[in-house]
């Protein structure tokens, strides 16, 4: 048995591995490859890689999980993960099952949009759903919102200093979504349309794997499972991080590269905190 097993190899993933690499732990890491940000060509607000391509960020990560030899990355999907009866865990891939001491979900959400024909293929780019990523790439344009509601008037309210007009658009009036040289069009039932440098849309957001379920952990009203300020679930020996988890005193997920990165550093430190108490207390066990 290893002392870790990561699911997920995005910035939640990658960086617990890191984490769990330096302290010289053995680690397993599954990347099943499905990135919740996959169809994204820059990603933002992340302090030194501003505008980095997502992908290229996944590459330098891995460039850096290369220097600790206890660090392995596996490309495939986990199928079913599962508690043991040594308190270890298991995670059962196409290659067979994996056992460690601790296991750090970081399978992240994803993302169904509104059925309006030309969303999806512009999603990522002139489609977002998160002003702080995407808003400022629209400075001095016109900005609309897919909604209705507090939501959109929130993101309006946020929007409003950046664009030169913020129009909010009934997703049941819109028909379809097409590219332009600078933006998109939104066109209506009533045969109107209205130019926009891009829109906001409210996807809707659940987990990726079925693991949460499995293990039966405790979720939040959002859907995310609770976490307690150190990515402790409420199974002991389980962690989680990333978009796929927050704490009851979030609303949901503040979803973004810097706070799945921290989250994945500190599930890794608290992992890393269990494996070493269990190994004092069996030491202790040994002496007395
Ligand atoms: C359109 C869009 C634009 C965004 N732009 C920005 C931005 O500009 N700046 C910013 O800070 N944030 C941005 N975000 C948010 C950011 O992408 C997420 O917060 C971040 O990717 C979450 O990281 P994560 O590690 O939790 O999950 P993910 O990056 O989604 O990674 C999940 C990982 O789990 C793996 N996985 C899932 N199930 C399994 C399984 N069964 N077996 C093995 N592996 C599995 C996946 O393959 C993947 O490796 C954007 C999000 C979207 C949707």
């Amino acid at each position: 048995m290893i002392d870790a097993i990561v699911i997920g190899g995005g910035p939640a993933g990658l960086q617990a591995a890191l984490t769990l690499g330096r302290m010289h732990r053995q680690v397993m890491l599954f990347d099943s490859g499905e990135y919740r940000n996959a169809t994204v060509d820059h990603a933002q607000n992340l302090i030194t890689h501003d505008g980095r391509a997502p992908a290229e960020l996944r590459r330098l990560a891995r460039e850096d999980l290369a220097g600790y030899a206890t660090v392995r990355i596996v490309e495939t999907e986990v199928h079913a993960v599962e508690a043991r009866d040594d308190g270890g865990f298991a995670a059962m891939t196409d290659d067979g099952a994996f056992a460690a001491s601790v296991l750090i979900l970081a399978t992240g959400l994803r993302d169904e949009l509104p059925p309006i024909p030309g969303l999806a293929a512009a999603w990522g780019r002139e489609v977002a759903h998160c002003p702080f990523c995407h808003g400022h790439e629209l400075s001095g344009k016109r900005i609309g919102i897919l909604g209705s509601g507090a939501h959109a008037a929130a993101h309006r309210a946020m929007l409003a200093p950046i664009g030169s007009a913020v129009v909010v658009i009934d997703p049941d009036e819109v028909t379809a979504v097409e590219p332009t040289d600078d933006g998109l069009v939104v066109r209506r039932r009533d045969g109107d349309s209205t130019e926009v440098g891009g829109l906001f849309v409210a996807p809707t957001s659940t987990q990726r794997s079925p693991f949460a379920a499995q293990l039966g952990l405790a979720t939040l009203p959002s859907g995310g499972v609770e976490v307690d300020p150190m990515g402790r679930t409420s199974l002991p020996g389980v962690f989680a991080a990333g978009d796929m988890a927050h704490t009851a005193a979030m609303p949901g997920p503040m979803a973004s590269l810097a706070v799945a990165i921290a989250a994945g550093q500190l599930a890794a430190a608290a992992a890393v905190h269990q494996l070493a108490a269990r190994e004092l207390g069996a030491q202790r066990g040994a002496v007395s």
